[in-house]
């Protein structure tokens, strides 16, 4: 361990980086590298470098060593290395460890939640709600003892007990989107860990520096090194991860195109995979509901954030032409009145969006979408603020009249983007998220039990919200959506988690009398 921590110190380390764009930092020689977080320390990569950028004034803030096969395959010497005896340490004692890591990141929540608003660019208290998430993955694998003590029988047949045991996989691997990082990390890592596993992330490249320091206060709580690795990459690092074959289970959250790719490889190459992807979620909003409430739960859900949640709310439905009228007249003053500010800025309701391309990418759908014949309420193309010009903002943006042949009705914005969608009626409603090609999560709000009832039984998505607009399970209970926001059949943390991460032993166990049983050896043995 100490041979890791002095590696620590050089994780992320001042170096002399030549002829990077340090136009926005007001520093032409210094940049601070990012390095991947191994055993025996970095080095030996591909000496590819990302760039990380600053949302919220543009240009680079730092720089991110991109790893490579050869790289993995130390990661996963040191992790092959030290599994076996983490497995065999008593389920309480990797629990304690648990409890310990939970100290120590309440401990530094202000250092991490600056750290991650600077590369993410969401606001702070939001940060916090996203490093509090994933605590409370960690809080749940505190009571891992209890949820790993297995079945068994007794007298399954005479002198017969059966029992089954969960056992760790051996090595498992989590790739990350950006819009979550510790969040995420956290789902997987603390339940690969807890049950056992070592386990290596591979972060994404756009906000690297909040996942290495969660893997460094690992080290602090006493996990022994080389069972949560932090390794850096791009599509290199990841196909290396997927053909690795002592790798044995792979956890992704990112972009659908990409989660079907990584399952397909993944799955082909023999490996356990889930693979979460995006989403377009609904909000569908009833005659009776209490409009206030929506509009107050709406602008937050869609604009927090920026919108770069895979659990935003991009869509609402409003039932009947009275409801959209009402809701719009709610709607438009909410959404003037938002402020948009640096992540840094407490009164900000969002920041920045993540990159430059992503500000474009999200401006070429509010384009699109007018273009497709929608009302553009609120336009937030263009947007700049003041000291901050050459920051990723995007502006709130309202559109009415979206209907479903839309192009940018069908795909994920990803944006501080809303679009009305009217439906006539309930049915209608009900068949929008239903029948639409992401079912990560969706929220009804209604004052009607039985009309919110029948919703939440009949709807083709994964995740329900009733008068809930993020409607984000609790940590010991699991998330995951459904169709092309998850590819796989095991959800993220709670006892899915346990289940993706850990393999069933049963075990069949005759202790006789000594008495002769008088069976037959060629015939299969029943309990008849
Ligand atoms: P992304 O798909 O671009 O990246 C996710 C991961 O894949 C990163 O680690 C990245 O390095 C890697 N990657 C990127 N390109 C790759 C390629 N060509 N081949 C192999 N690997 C590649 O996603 P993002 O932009 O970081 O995150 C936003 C997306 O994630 C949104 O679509 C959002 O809805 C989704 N998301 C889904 C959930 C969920 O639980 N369903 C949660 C959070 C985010």
């Amino acid at each position: 361990m100490q041979d890791m921590a002095a590696s620590l110190s050089l994780a992320i380390a001042l170096v002399l980086v030549c002829g990077c764009d340090t136009s926005e930092t007001g520093d032409s020689t210094l940049m601070r590298q990012i390095d991947h977080h191994i055993v025996g320390g970095a080095g030996g990569n591909t000496g590819r470098l990302g760039d990380v950028l600053d949302p919220n004034n543009g240009g680079v803030q730092a720089q991110v060593a991109l790893g490579d096969k050869a790289l993995l395959d130390r990661a996963v010497a040191a992790a092959k290395a030290a599994q076996p005896a983490w497995a065999a340490v008593n389920p309480q004692r990797r629990a304690r460890v648990m409890f310990e890591y939970k100290r120590l990141v309440e401990a530094n929540m202000d250092e991490l939640a600056q750290m991650l608003s600077a590369e993410h660019g969401k606001v702070i208290a939001d940060a916090k709600g996203d490093i509090q998430r994933g605590l409370e993955v960690v809080e749940f694998c505190c009571g891992i003892p209890h949820v790993l003590k297995g079945e068994y029988t007794q007298g399954a047949g005479p002198g017969i007990d059966v029992y089954s045991m969960r056992q760790p996989l051996g090595i498992g691997v989590g790739i990350t989107p950006f819009n979550f990082p510790a969040m995420i990390p956290l789902w997987m890592g603390a339940v690969a860990t807890a049950v056992g596993n070592a386990f290596i992330l591979k972060p994404s490249e756009r906000d690297p520096s909040v996942p290495v320091r969660l893997a460094e206060l690992f080290l602090e709580a006493g996990m022994p090194e080389g069972i949560f690795q932090v390794v850096h990459g791009d599509k290199e690092m990841v196909d290396a991860i997927l053909d690795h074959p002592d790798i044995a289970a792979v956890s992704f959250v990112g972009s659908s195109d990409i989660a079907h790719y990584v399952y397909e490889r993944g799955v082909r190459a023999g490996k356990r995979v889930q693979a979460m992807g995006g989403a377009k979620n609904h909000g569908i909003v009833m005659p009776d509901a209490d409009l206030d409430q929506v509009v107050s739960d709406l602008t937050g859900a869609a604009f927090g954030s920026a919108g770069e949640r895979c659990m935003a709310l991009p869509v609402v439905v409003p039932v009947g032409e009275d409801t959209a009228q009402r809701l719009r007249d709610k709607l438009v003053p909410a959404i003037e009145a938002l402020r948009v500010g640096v992540s840094t800025d407490p009164d900000a309701h969002y920041g920045p969006v993540v990159t430059q391309a992503h500000k474009e990418k999200v401006e070429g759908w509010i384009a699109k979408c007018a273009d497709e014949g929608a009302e553009l309420v609120v336009d937030g193309r263009g947007f700049t603020l003041q000291g901050h010009e050459k920051g990723f903002f995007v502006g709130p943006t309202l559109f009415d009249h979206v209907t479903p042949e839309m192009e940018s009705y069908k795909e994920e914005i990803f944006g501080p983007v809303l679009q009305i969608v009217r439906a006539p009626d309930f049915e209608t409603a009900l068949e929008l998220p239903s029948r639409h090609q992401y079912g990560n999560g969706v929220a009804i709000f209604t004052r009607n039990g039985h009309a919110a009832r029948e919703f939440a039984a009949r709807v083709n998505v994964g995740m329900v919200g009733i008068n809930v607009p993020i409607p984000v399970p609790v940590a010991y209970h699991t998330f995951g959506g459904w169709k092309r926001s998850a590819f796989g059949d095991t959800n993220q943390h709670g006892m899915e988690g346990v289940k993706f991460w850990t393999k069933v032993k049963t075990v069949t166990a005759r202790w006789p009398d000594g008495s002769p049983d008088g069976g037959n050896a060629f015939v299969i043995p029943t309990m008849g």
